[in-house]
């Protein structure tokens, strides 16, 4: 006889996984939820191979609600995600992020700002002075403006909070099944049953897309959809310097260079301007080239000390970047009335989960979103191409 679940959603990261807790804390949903996996060790997964951070400098007001509601969940995950006593720690340092610009920048600093305060978040501009004075470490010859969030921004450990959602969903009851969905049926703008690798096929209620950069595209098209959700490899380098650096925040330089205190040392990246690129599913061959030509150049000339950096181990991991305009694609699967989707986060899906999670439990149980409204990611501009364009891409 066929299974039936009232939910199954596919993935079972830190999206999959947050979408099946929220609705499993739901208190007006008591159905059942089935997480279909293909790899519970999440090796490949980008919740696995994230930088972990979170801020409050988006330039929608979307994106930067979202991260409020965010950085308040984080704060409160012990009691949020406790399982029977048992508080999940995920180390958040509230660090700040600081972006760094001349003058060519100063206009879309001075309008980003703007957007972010009139939401609430903590953003404070710096003019060269005010960044020598609060960093006096950093070499500003050649900046004239600084944005720094002084609260509410910093970073944890992303995989804690991927395995915390998990922990707490199966706690609630939630099924998760090693397997790979492979195919749907519908009935006119219903999804009915999914069909798994193994050959089984499992009715359902709804039906979620949350599998990311490796499958969320694939699945959109099963259901005779299209969005832009490319694999994009970014390669996170781990290094230490001997003099202390101290109040260092996350810093994303002009030169589009990140990086940020990890431990006793740092991690850092480069977010290229053009990322319209589509790199392989399966490449995660870390880009050493890149951080000898271009990340350490631009760390020493920003932090002297930088010069006498040790590196130390490396990763790559796929952003599900999302071509259109590099901002997720939440909500209701066009044409169907059961079928949702949370794919294409575009490098910030980890700080993006709670919110993400609890609108589509709110989609689900209640039909619409209650608390905050996630309709501007709908898939309504992805299907009339109309962008929603983030600048503040890292
Ligand atoms: C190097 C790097 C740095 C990052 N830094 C940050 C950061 O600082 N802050 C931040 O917020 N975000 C960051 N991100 C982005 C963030 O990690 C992702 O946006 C987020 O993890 C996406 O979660 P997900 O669950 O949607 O996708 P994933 O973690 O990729 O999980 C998708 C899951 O779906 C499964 N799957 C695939 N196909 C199928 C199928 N057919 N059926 C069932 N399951 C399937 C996969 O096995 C996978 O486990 C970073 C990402 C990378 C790579």
């Amino acid at each position: 006889m066929q299974q039936h679940f009232d939910v199954v959603i596919a993935g079972g990261a830190v999206m999959g996984s947050s979408i099946a807790c929220h609705l499993a804390m739901h208190p007006g949903f008591s159905g059942s939820i089935l997480v279909v996996e293909p790899d519970m060790s999440y090796q490949k997964s980008a919740s696995a191979l994230s930088a972990g951070s979170i801020r409050q400098q988006f330039s929608q007001r979307v994106n930067i609600e979202i991260s409020l509601y965010g950085i308040g969940f984080l704060r409160a995950i012990g009691e949020r995600l406790a399982v029977a006593g048992d508080r999940p720690d995920i180390g958040l340092r509230e660090g700040g992020y600081l972006y760094l610009g001349g003058e060519e920048a100063r206009p879309i600093f001075l309008e980003n700002n703007a957007i972010q305060r009139a939401k609430g978040a903590d953003i404070t501009l710096l003019d060269a002075q005010g960044l020598a004075g609060e960093f006096p470490w950093l070499n500003i010859a050649d900046l004239t403006i600084g944005s720094f969030g002084r609260s509410g921004e910093g970073w944890f450990d992303g995989y804690g909070l991927m395995q915390a959602f998990r922990a707490k969903a199966r706690a609630l009851g939630v099924e998760y099944r090693q397997n790979r969905v492979i195919g749907t049926s519908r009935h006119g703008p219903r999804v009915t049953s999914i069909r798994l690798d193994d050959g089984s096929e499992i009715a359902c209620g709804f039906f979620v897309n949350a599998a990311g950069a490796s499958g969320a595209r694939d699945i959109v098209e099963m259901l005779g959809q299209r969005v832009a959700v490319y694999a994009k490899k970014r390669s996170v380098f781990a290094f230490s310097c001997r003099e202390k650096l101290p109040k260092h925040p996350l810093i994303i330089d002009k030169s589009g260079v990140w990086w940020r205190p990890e431990g006793e040392g740092y991690i850092c990246g480069f977010s290229p301007d053009d990322d319209d690129e589509i790199d392989q599913k399966d490449d995660f061959t870390v880009d050493w080239p890149l951080f000898e030509e271009i990340i350490w150049p631009a760390l020493a000339h920003r932090i002297p000390a930088f010069e006498s950096l040790r590196p130390g181990r490396a990763w790559a991991g796929h952003y599900d970047m999302h071509r259109l305009d590099h901002n997720a694609v939440v909500g209701r699967v066009t044409g169907f009335e059961n079928a949702l989707i949370a794919c294409g986060f575009s490098g910030h899906g980890l700080q993006q989960s709670p919110a993400v999670g609890r609108g589509l439990a709110e989609l689900i149980v209640e039909g619409r979103y209650t608390t905050l409204d996630l309709s501007d990611l709908g898939m309504e501009r992805v299907t009339a191409g109309r962008p929603l364009r983030e600048r503040n891409v890292i």
